[in-house]
């Protein structure tokens, strides 16, 4: 089978970055080993101003327009929602906090990102917010799982899709690229924290994280916003709430295992804000690997010594966010031989070993 790019991974990234060739008219061949990946289990948070001292990411008024465009793009090819647009309340976790986001609602650009400010003492039904809260606008969640089933779908009426595991190991060079029955022109790595495995790419500065995340069933009604009080809260109906997620660079060994620990910190923070919340039911715990990066930069570009293999990947904590507009970007370069942003050359002097 001759085709032009061989994606291995249909996470958020392999899936989007098909998506964006088979719609430049090439022919793509997507595999994927069917586990549970970090997209399946991230809860597609975009948020754009974070931090105690409320920054808005200097990328932002690009990355955002080109996700809501790409979602939409999607929600109207599938016929089904798959990014949902819902303001936050940010409660803040000291008067260092408020005075912060009070500062930031005077500067023009922040104003279509923050809306308004609650003082100190202010009570909600919802939650406890000694220090008051503000109003996030252009926030949202991405319903991953279900874009992953639409895309995976796609790919399969087309015949481009095949549940294996992809060995690195046995990718012929020559005469021709190949593996298996497959000759691709090019292969795309979009593996996720599985890159530290391959043996083309694992020389690159991943500082990959875990997280866990827990699926609440609550008796009484939930508000109609997100809520980030350090962690996150996202109301999936009047019922169902997801909470999460931990962070943990440390006890990563490739371990996707639930903790009870993980289950207690997050438990313990949602009841501080809210006693309430003590009587609510877990019915779901995940985990996952995010990958992270040294500098915080994805990870694109072709690798040194074979050009006809290349990397997407190194999305962080931020796949729903950036991937949209650095697949349509890498798309393009691919086929145009235009620029590739976050190109991983940067560390081809200083990680690359040969
Ligand atoms: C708990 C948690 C919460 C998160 N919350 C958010 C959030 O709120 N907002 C946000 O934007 N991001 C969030 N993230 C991060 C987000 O999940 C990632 O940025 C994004 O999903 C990465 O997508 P990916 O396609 O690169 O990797 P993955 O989704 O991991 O996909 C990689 C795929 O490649 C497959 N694969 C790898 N190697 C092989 C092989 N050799 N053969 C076959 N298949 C292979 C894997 O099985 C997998 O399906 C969260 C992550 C976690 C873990």
């Amino acid at each position: 089978m001759n085709i032009d790019f061989l994606i291995i991974g249909q996470g958020l990234a392999g899936s989007l970055l098909a998506w964006e060739l088979i719609a430049r008219g090439c022919t793509v061949f997507i595999i994927d080993n069917g586990n549970e990946n970090a997209s399946q289990v991230a809860a597609g948070l975009i948020n754009p101003i974070t931090g105690m001292r409320f920054v808005k990411a200097a990328d932002i008024d690009y990355l955002l327009p080109a996700a809501k465009q790409s979602y939409q793009q999607l929600a109207n090819f599938f016929q089904q929602d798959f990014f949902i647009e819902k303001p936050m309340l940010r409660r803040f976790g000291s008067e260092t906090e408020y005075n912060n986001a009070q500062k930031r609602l005077l500067e023009p650009a922040y104003q279509p990102y923050l809306g308004r400010l609650h003082k100190t003492q202010h009570k909600t039904g919802y939650f406890t917010a000694p220090q008051g809260f503000i109003e996030q606008k252009q926030t949202g969640y991405l319903l991953t799982q279900p874009l992953l089933n639409c895309l995976k779908d796609f790919f399969i009426a087309k015949s481009c899709y095949r549940q294996t595991c992809f060995n690195a190991e046995a990718i012929q060079f020559a005469p021709t690229l190949q593996w298996q029955d497959i000759k691709p022109k090019q292969i795309i790595f979009c593996e996720g924290y599985h890159a530290k495995q391959n043996p083309w790419f694992s020389w690159l500065p991943f500082q990959l994280a875990k997280g866990e995340i827990l699926t609440l069933e609550h008796a009484h009604d939930l508000p109609d916003n997100l809520l980030n009080y350090g962690n996150w809260l996202i109301p999936l109906n009047s019922r169902h709430l997801r909470i999460g997620a931990t962070f943990d660079h440390k006890h990563i060994n490739i371990n996707i295992n639930i903790t009870e620990q993980a289950k207690t910190e997050l438990l313990n923070a949602l009841t501080l804000i809210n006693a309430d919340f003590a009587k609510a039911n877990c019915i779901k715990q995940q985990a996952n690997i995010r990958p992270c990066t040294l500098d915080k930069h994805p990870f694109i570009g072709r690798h040194p010594h074979h050009q006809q293999l290349a990397i997407f990947n190194g999305f962080g904590a931020k796949g729903s966010l950036q991937i949209p507009w650095y697949s349509k970007q890498f798309a393009h370069a691919l086929l145009n031989h235009s620029p590739i942003p976050a190109n991983i050359e940067r560390y081809y002097a200083t990680h690359f070993l040969g």
